[in-house]
């Protein structure tokens, strides 16, 4: 075990040197003393930057580099037998075997956060701070870090335990599994606003008096009530913007960072306000959670084959038990869920790109304001240092949103259909 958390640390710093490297190939950019004013002029074209095309480049291969590395992880978590020892480990603290089940997944997340930590430094705070995205501390950001470990030994080891014995218990399991994810999503995006948001960030009504009374006005137009909208301190972590939807039922809500409040103006922040709102009013969490569970059937089905299969194959070089449900396969498991969401990005971000388009169009038809809309994705690219033309496969494969200059381009160019006043 020593010797696989060494090599890992080996291979984290050699990965961070390389990246370190490549980084200080190019001169370095000259940061502003000062960020610049709002101009009253609105810009429709973002100022591409040679800083601005490497943050996005980076971003796209860190994305394939991430893929490649949690399932390295995982891999040599079974080849090197860590896994089967870690079990042999959680075995023999507690006789009880779903107890030994759920005991064996927090030693996993722990190891893979372990393991995973290099390169999670790089990504998370050696980058932002090499972009000036972010003015957080080491300190600040080990703290989050530590807090999401927490959260995601509570959750992995409630989903892992149920798996397990959903494994032992039922020969076609993956119904089973499929069937109760349903319930899991649905608490987990149900709480999340309520639970999970709040250990890391403060939620607050809106501060601003005047933009107040107007998103009330706006709002209720679309036909939300004012209170379902918060706004977070997000300034803690990044200096980029954003907002979003959240929730669903009681825990519904539309929250938007203090840096977007910051930034944009009046127009922007009702135009960006319009277009989350569309996600609301559309109902576009519930299509999301509809569409995955529709789409997680057929990964399911086919994931327990694969999970067989190799297990059938590579098991017992691997030390994992013939019974069924052995904990020590659990690693298998996630590389075959891994490799099967890695090959349905295309689908999945095709679909939020879709709603994405949808949400815009509601914006645009609540608000009519096309130009704030485009001005406010200037800053968005500029902002977050965001390619506003990225390459077409990259934003097939993996963009959530389509790529700014297409939504520019778009909002300047839609007619409104709606009357209003
Ligand atoms: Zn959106």
């Amino acid at each position: 075990m020593r010797k696989l958390i060494l090599a890992a640390l080996v291979v984290g710093v050699a990965v961070v040197a390389v990246a370190a490297v490549a980084q200080s190939s190019t001169p370095p950019q000259p940061r502003n003393p000062e960020p610049p004013k709002p101009t009253t002029q609105r810009r429709f074209e973002p100022r591409v930057t040679p800083e601005m095309i490497r943050h996005s480049r980076l971003q796209d291969v860190l994305y394939f580099v991430n893929f490649v590395y949690s399932v390295g992880v995982l891999l040599l978590l079974l080849r090197s037998r860590a896994s089967a020892r870690i079990r042999d480990l959680a075995e023999r603290m507690t006789r009880s075997k779903f107890l030994a089940g759920m005991l064996y997944v927090v030693l996993l997340v722990l190891a893979m956060t372990l393991l995973e930590l290099p390169l999670s430094v790089y990504e998370g705070f050696i980058v932002p701070h090499q972009f000036d995205l972010t003015e957080q501390s080491l300190g600040a950001w080990l703290l989050d870090e530590a807090k999401g470990l927490g959260v995601s030994i509570v959750i992995s080891a409630i989903v892992g335990g149920l798996v397990l014995v959903a494994i032992r218990r039922v020969r076609r399991w993956w119904l089973v599994a499929w069937l109760g994810s349903i319930p899991l999503i649905l608490i987990g995006v149900l709480i999340t606003p309520l639970v999970i948001d709040p250990i890391f960030n403060k939620f607050e009504p809106l501060r601003d008096e005047r933009l107040r009374r107007d998103l009330v006005a706006e709002a209720s137009r679309a036909g939300i009530e004012n209170s379902r909208v918060y706004q977070v301190n997000k300034s803690k972590q990044t200096k980029t913007m954003n907002a979003y939807v959240t929730g669903i039922g009681p825990s519904a809500r539309i929250v938007m960072w203090d840096t977007l409040l910051a930034k944009l103006d009046h127009d922007e922040v009702l135009a960006v306000m319009g277009h989350e709102m569309g996600h609301y009013i559309l109902k576009h969490l519930w299509l999301g959670i509809a569409f995955s569970v529709a789409l997680s059937f057929f990964g399911f089905w086919i994931g327990q084959r694969l999970y067989e299969r190799g297990l059938a194959r590579w098991g017992s070089r691997w030390g994992v038990r013939e019974e069924r449900g052995d904990a020590a396969a659990l690693p298998w498991l996630l590389v075959v869920s891994t490799v099967i969401s890695f090959l349905l990005s295309p689908a999945t971000s095709g679909f939020s790109r879709h709603i994405e388009h949808q949400a815009d169009i509601f914006g645009l038809e609540l608000t009519h304001l096309n130009e704030p809309m485009a001005s406010s994705f200037v800053k968005f690219a500029e902002d977050s240092k965001q390619d506003p033309n990225p390459p077409r496969f990259i934003e097939w494969w993996r963009y959530s949103h389509p790529s700014l200059g297409r939504r520019i381009d778009f909002v300047l160019g839609y007619k409104p259909v709606a009357h209003h006043e």
